[in-house]
Formats: C-alpha cells, structure tokens, sequence
C-alpha cells in the first residue's frame, strides 16, 4: 500500500485492487463485493479484525503464510469478547485465505486483513448477544521491509493508552485504532515516524501499532501483557527466537519512559511494522542511531524464518501454494 501523505486526500484513488477478496463465505470479485451503505459507521463499533502476513519464499516459489494458527485464535478471542460467534470454523478460514491467495496469484509478499463485523440493522451501541458476525478477508501486497536498515525516529506521546476496563486492548477491535490513530496522527504532525504509548501508570506500553522492546547490557526487555498491549504474535515469535536463537534473555517487566532514553538498543515489532530499529526518542540518539546489533541479528533470523527456510519452525508456516487440493 502506498502509504498517506500528510494532506493527502482521502478521495484520492488508491493502489491497484487484487482480483478477489472472502466476503461471508465465498471468493467474490474485488468490484462485486458491496453492502448497503447503511452499513457504515455502526457495524465498526463492535467490528474486530486481524493482520497477517504472507512471505514469498522465490527459491521454492512458494507464498507462506505466517502463524496463521495463532492468528486466527486471537480472532476469535476477540469476537468473544465482543460476544460475536464465528459462521465458520478456523479450518474452513484456514482453507479460504490459502484459496484467497491462490486466487489472486500473488508472487511476493502479501499482507491480508480478516474483518468480523455485525451485519443488520441494530445500531452498534445497543446489545446484541451471541449472534454470528460476518467475516471478510481482503489481501494486498505488501513487500517485507525486513532487509532494510531504516531506523525509525519515536517521540513519547501525549496520548495514553486505553486499558482493560476502558478498551480493552486484548481485543483486536476496529474502535481500539482511534487511540493508535491519535497517537500516529501526533508523531507525524511533529515529525516523527511512531509514538510510544504510556499506559495509565504512566510505564509504557507500545508503539501506536506495534510492540516495544530494549535491549539493556544484552538483555531484552519488553512491556507486561497487562501493561495495555496487543497480545502481540510477533512479541510471542521474537520472545522464543531471542532466547532459543540468539541466546539473548528476556524479561517482561514495566518499562520506565527514560529506559528508552539510554537504552543500547530499542527496537518495535509487530505484523505490519516487522522489526525495526529505532534511532531515536524524544530526539535522544538511541545506541549509535542505527539498527543495534542483536535487532540486526534478530531481523536476519526472522526473515528466513518467515519464509520457510528454517526447519524448526515450519509449523509457524502455512504453505500456500503446495496444497492444491482445495479448489479456488
Ligand atoms: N499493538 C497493536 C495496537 C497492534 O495493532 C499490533 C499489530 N497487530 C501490535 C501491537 C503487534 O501485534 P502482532 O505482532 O500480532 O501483529
């Protein structure tokens, strides 16, 4: 996706639309798949989504897709929270994303977002218990940035975050995002690439969609799941391939604003930012402003990893185009 520039309008047109997307149970054409536009507004009070990537692996052409089992749990938990019920199965949406992908060809990266929403006409704010959601799954393509040496500049923002009580966080729900959208919004008015989120107590929390990790006297050390976080599946990854790979060990624990400040190395992960570096916050030079040396490691590993090469982890990758046997 080209991403929005600042003033940018909404109305201009944007990238190129793969042929097909998953709408309530079928492939349906990208230009066929509409709703009534009373739809708007209501169904995303209660709508909750997922984002996942596919990594092209160009040696074996084949597209993997990563941790789609966990990604598909954590779906699920948030549509219980929202006291949605599932029309389908993880099989059968397992099945659906591979036809997804095989459908619309892809040979290279692609990012693919699932939506489970309430169709129908009750207004979002009222009750409405136990009844099946609508799922939708669209993809686009979406090169890694895993092999970069960009580094990211953050600022602490002047936002906090939503808590369990508030919002909760756990639940990947479309209306959490007006808090990640806040502090996005903030960082790039006042020039910077990702706002870091403090929780309620003040320690932090995460990057506005993405999680946060640093690296003191070589040990890393990343935020609570209680501290306000997305029970993030990258988190989950790089926590084992620190430890078991890089021999770097992990501890969750609060994390104090100024650790950012004098940290060796800082670094922010999730499915849609990956690893990357981050050169600075609140403009003091994080390490020596470039990508650290166990974040350098850590992105090398995790890039062969997600594209199938590393035997121990293959069963955090679904194949794509091996299994033919499901019809597209
Ligand atoms: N926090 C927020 C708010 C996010 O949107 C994301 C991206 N999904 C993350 C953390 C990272 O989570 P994951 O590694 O599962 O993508």
């Amino acid at each position: 996706m080209t991403e929005q520039k600042i003033g940018q309008k909404l109305t201009e047109p944007g990238p190129v639309s793969p042929k097909y997307l998953w709408h309530a149970g079928e492939l349906v054409e990208w230009d066929q798949a509409t709703v009534h536009v009373s739809m708007l507004g209501w169904t995303a009070i209660s709508a909750v989504f997922e984002g996942i990537r596919a990594y092209w692996d160009p040696d074996r052409q084949e597209l993997h897709i990563f941790r789609l089992d966990a990604h598909l749990k954590r779906l699920f938990q948030s549509m219980k929270i929202m006291r949605m019920t599932s029309p389908h199965s993880k099989e059968e949406l397992t099945q659906a994303l591979s036809s997804l992908l095989r459908a619309n060809e892809y040979q290279g990266d692609v990012y693919i977002q699932p939506l489970a929403y309430f169709a129908g006409g009750i207004p979002g704010y009222l009750a409405v218990l136990e009844q099946p959601g609508v799922v939708l799954m669209t993809s686009r393509p979406a090169p890694s940035n895993l092999t970069s040496s960009k580094v990211a500049h953050c600022n602490i923002s002047s936002w906090s975050r939503i808590s369990d009580n508030v919002m909760p966080p756990r639940a990947k729900a479309i209306t959490n995002y007006q808090n990640s959208r806040y502090v996005s919004t903030e960082s790039r008015i006042n020039g910077y690439d990702f706002g870091i989120i403090l929780n309620q107590d003040g320690k932090v929390s995460e990057a506005s969609y993405a999680c946060i990790y640093i690296i003191r006297d070589g040990v890393a050390i990343t935020p609570l799941i209680s501290s306000g976080i997305l029970e993030s599946i990258t988190r989950d990854s790089l926590n084992r391939l620190l430890e078991e790979e890089l021999k770097v060990p992990v501890v969750e624990r609060e994390l104090e604003r100024t650790e950012l400040y004098i940290a060796d190395e800082v670094f922010i992960c999730g499915t849609s930012v990956e690893i990357q570096g981050v050169g600075s916050v609140d403009r003091y030079q994080v390490g020596d402003g470039q990508v650290g040396p166990i974040t350098a490691r850590l992105q090398s590993l995790f890039n062969q990893i997600v594209r199938g090469g590393h035997p121990g982890y293959a069963d955090w990758c679904t194949p794509v185009y091996q299994d033919q046997k499901t019809p597209v």
